[in-house]
């Protein structure tokens, strides 16, 4: 006994409802299934289709002309095809796909004679294609089927079918059928527009006189007419095919990562503890998702794959990872012990250390993370000018104060958002309009000196003067800019001295430290307001951070980073300039911490572009979401390896956007902004 399946469904990314398209009148569908049953040896035949509402009108079609349906999974076709053939009990079962309205019915019954005589376990004619593309066929023992469908893992074995079949030689007797001449390159198959329109042209040159005609009949046609087979020449075989194997080499290399997404997200909302290292900056399947190691500026994922790390743990390591000297300091520092009941004199070090580095400080106190800083540094300016309202300009952390000015301010009071107004880089106006508008209540203006964009026309200068007009206090916010642009910050680098600054990121190579650091006598008021937690003095962090400030003033370690920095921007933009990209991607920024824009390009949105790149700068074994924040460890290499990355990927997205085919290259879903600040 044998079936015949005819899998089919309404969705296609391509040609949406291909299979009900008509032809002369009658749905492709129909057609198919009337050269199907011209084979001599096939028993029934059964539609597979989804049990998706877009396949309902496929069901309704069978059902109309008493064919038989079944329907089932839409993704795990393998699953449809294998409970199809339980529904259906037979010997053998013959597979066929919806888009061959051309099948040949002679061709069938060859197929299945060299099976049966072979005793094959599975034939077919797309192993080895010498047959147009639209003749494939494929037959499989009921045995052969189970055991595939228990064995066969990957997503593209389990979308398209058989090809876990005759990837297993060791597992299954192959049958191949194969014909002279070679006939692959005529494409017969129904993918795109054009295709149809072939098939169709085909149908109406031949089906009239003769509804049986078979492939000869075809090739005589087109010998006859060569600008038939021009109408659909552009596209290659089986691209859907090509498509989703090499997204399972992709899917393959993070599948730790992604077992490890699924368990943490039981128990850690998000999987992460910081938004920039989750999923929503890392596309799903084609990213890493957890770090197992790191060295210098290598890290390795925990599926084992090695990369330049790029991030530098969102600023935080200047020197590198597991830098030798920090790592001793902090061994030292462990055996004497960690926290302690009193202040440890190395908080007093440290103190002294960040006043002679950094222009604005006269005193010091620490806290933990960046928000610890700005917000400590917020409530002093308050305390100080008896002023509630704050400026700000940048990202400053995640405490209500500021993050309550951003889209993500779910949970905020409206009594604190309305306290906090955002003006913009570079535009001296819009704080002289912030400012205008409630005079005489603002506390201070908190204001990362430098993001992507450089100051323009003495805008920090202006912004100071502009502040003090208001009787406000400056805050710098350094924590990304702090001990890397210059050793005293941007302040040092630009010339500006605010009244306050924050730190944080970089000033201890990672370890969980930060500063609020400033004039003596604003500072001084850090005794009467409350700024206060446990593990403020905690001596591991602070020893990391005294042995990383004195890396940072014996060692030429932010000059050699601006160095490389240089390198890298100027490597970019010429990769830009060769590839015609300036239109859709762009570099800025200080050479420490140079960021990639993205722009909406072609037919498509930034986000898809950024997507794109992001699956394939992995790929490559090079870790950015769009930042380069360097560090002491990135030397001339690891510059040039970046650069020799871009130069391929920045070479598909040009190829994409000019042919709008995305499609065929994304494996993912775009990734969704969380919010825009910079
Ligand atoms: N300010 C700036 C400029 C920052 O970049 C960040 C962190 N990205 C913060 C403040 C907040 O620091 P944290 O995440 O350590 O609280």
């Amino acid at each position: 006994m044998i079936t015949a399946i005819l899998q089919a469904r309404a969705t296609s990314s391509r040609l949406p409802g291909k299979v009900l398209k008509p032809i002369l009148g009658k749905a492709m569908l129909l057609h198919q299934i009337e050269r199907i049953l011209r084979a001599q040896k096939i028993d029934r035949l059964v539609v597979a289709t989804s049990t998706e509402a877009s396949d309902d009108a496929i069901e309704e079609l069978c059902e109309k002309n008493k064919v038989a349906v079944f329907r089932g999974s839409l993704e795990d076709v393998l699953d449809r095809f294998y409970q199809a053939a339980l529904a259906h009990p037979s010997d053998h079962y013959l597979r066929l796909t919806g888009d061959c309205p051309l099948t040949d019915p002679s061709v069938i019954d060859q197929l299945i004679d060299l099976h049966q005589k072979g005793s094959f376990d599975y034939s077919s004619n797309v192993e080895v294609h010498t047959y147009p593309d639209g003749l494939d066929c494929e037959i499989v023992s009921s045995k052969a089927l189970e055991k595939g469908w228990r064995g066969a893992k990957l997503k593209s074995e389990r979308e398209h079918v058989t090809p876990y079949f005759y990837h297993h030689p060791e597992l299954f007797k192959l049958g191949r059928l194969k014909q002279t001449p070679d006939l692959s390159a005529l494409r017969w198959t129904v993918d795109e527009a054009e295709d149809f329109e072939f098939v169709t042209k085909i149908y109406e040159a031949l089906y009239p006189k003769n509804p049986a005609f078979g492939m000869e009949a075809i090739l005589d046609l087109l010998n006859k007419n060569e600008s038939l087979s021009k109408i659909n020449q552009r596209f290659t075989r089986n691209e859907g095919f090509k498509k989703s194997m090499k997204k399972d080499l992709y899917f393959e290399r993070y599948k730790k990562s992604q077992v490890m997404l699924e368990r943490a997200q039981k128990v850690i909302p998000l999987g992460s503890q910081t938004f920039s290292k989750s999923r929503t900056q890392y596309p799903s399947g084609v990213s890493p998702y957890f770090i197992a190691k790191a060295k210098g500026c290598r890290v390795w994922d925990v599926d084992g794959n090695e990369y330049i790390d790029f991030v530098s743990s969102l600023g935080a390591i200047t020197l590198g990872h597991a830098d030798p000297d920090v790592n001793q300091a902090v061994a030292d520092q462990m055996r004497e012990g960690v926290i302690f009941s009193l202040p440890h004199p190395i908080e007093t070090r440290v103190a002294e250390k960040i006043v002679e580095m950094v222009p604005c400080a006269e005193m010091v106190r620490f806290g933990k993370n960046g928000s610890d800083a700005t917000s400590g540094a917020v409530r002093l300016a308050r305390a100080y000018t008896r002023r509630d309202r704050v400026a700000v300009c940048g990202y400053h952390g995640w405490q209500d104060w500021y993050i309550g000015s951003t889209a993500r301010s779910q949970g905020v009071p409206q009594a604190v958002k309305d306290l906090t107004h955002a003006f913009v880089y570079n535009d001296i106006e819009s704080l002289n309009q912030v400012l205008k508008k409630h005079p005489d209540e603002f506390a201070c203006v908190v204001m990362e000196p430098m993001s992507a964009q450089f100051p323009k026309d003495g805008f920090l200068e202006k912004v100071k003067e502009l502040t003090h007009q208001n009787g406000a206090l400056l805050v710098f916010d350094e924590v990304i800019t702090g001990f890397r642009f210059s050793n005293g910050g941007a302040q040092e680098y630009f010339g500006v001295t605010p009244d306050l600054a924050t730190f944080g990121k970089g000033m201890a190579n990672g370890y969980p430290i930060s500063v609020i650091a400033g004039k003596a006598e604003y500072m001084k008021l850090m005794e009467e307001i409350f700024f206060s937690f446990t593990n403020g003095g905690e001596a591991i962090s602070l020893s990391a951070a005294e042995a990383t400030l004195k890396k940072l003033q014996t060692q030429p370690v932010l000059r050699q980073i601006a160095t490389q920095g240089e390198q890298l921007i100027s490597g970019v933009n010429k990769l830009l300039e060769k590839h015609s990209l300036q239109e859709a991607i762009s570099i800025s920024g200080h050479p420490s911490w140079a960021l990639l824009t993205f722009k909406n390009a072609g037919k498509y949105d930034l986000n898809q572009i950024k997507t794109l790149f992001l699956q394939e700068v992995f790929a490559k074994g090079i870790l950015t979401i769009g930042s380069h924040n360097l560090g002491y460890c990135h030397r001339e290499e690891e510059i040039h390896q970046l650069l020799a990355a871009y130069d391929e990927i920045f070479s598909l997205l040009k190829e994409v956007v000019e042919k709008g085919s995305l499609d065929q290259h994304l494996f993912t879903q775009p990734l969704v902004p969380l919010f825009k600040i910079r």
